[in-house]
């Protein structure tokens, strides 16, 4: 579900960031965070935000459930289009008539629409369950786009961002804060903080002491 985040760098009183497209949710990213935080990074809070915040500039598609041991690669949430098919060797694309320039009449070919080249793209399903453990950002891979974004409470109003997760290494904690809509002002969009979680020794239901928005 497409739930825009952000994931910040505390810094003085004031934080700083970068944008996440997908699941931004607590139950989601904030969960993948957790759980970073308190296993391969124990104790290694600053190595977490140099992958999270200073190596990858233009942000992050996903890091829900993904190893960030692993270099972003590529850029889409669904690996399947970007492998290519086991039965012709071609990308996604070459297999639906709509993709096709000046393509023959009558449309779609027989079949349908996915079977300008007779069959359906069929990716390799362990090429598939390989890829979808990568963290996927939006400054490295085929679509190359290096735009820096940095995302600031001064800036965050026109992100459409939901969740903002502000992680501060000197402490070690990251304090969760959440967009809601004033009552009696459906116009009129608001932040509060809906919690801090101990990240050297989260409780076991930090998530459900969360405040809800
Ligand atoms: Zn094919
Ligand atoms: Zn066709
Ligand atoms: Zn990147």
């Amino acid at each position: 579900m497409s739930t825009r985040s952000v994931i910040a760098r505390k810094d003085g009183n004031s934080w700083a960031g970068r944008f996440h497209h997908w699941d931004g949710y607590p139950e989601g990213l904030g969960k993948t965070l957790v759980e970073n935080a308190t296993g391969p990074f124990a104790g290694n809070l600053e190595g977490l935000l140099k992958i999270l915040i200073d190596d990858h500039p233009a942000g992050w598609d996903t890091i829900v459930d993904r190893d960030l041991s692993l270099p972003p690669t590529y850029r889409a949430a669904s690996p399947e289009n970007v492998i290519n098919c086991i039965l012709c060797g071609k990308n996604s694309l070459a297999h639906f008539c709509q993709e096709q320039k000046n393509h023959p009449q009558p449309l779609p070919c027989a079949g349908g629409y996915a079977f300008h080249l007779g069959h359906q793209h069929t990716p390799d399903p362990a090429e598939i369950e390989r890829l979808s453990h990568f963290p996927v950002c939006y400054c490295h891979g085929k679509e190359y786009d290096t735009e820096e974004q940095t995302i600031t409470p001064e800036t965050l109003g026109e992100t459409w961002c939901e969740y903002v997760y502000v992680i501060d290494p000197a402490v070690q904690t990251m304090e969760v804060l959440g967009e809601f809509i004033s009552k009696g002002e459906p116009d009129k969009l608001a932040w509060k903080s809906l919690g801090t979680v101990n990240l050297a020794h989260p409780a076991a239901d930090w998530l459900e002491k969360l405040a809800q928005i």
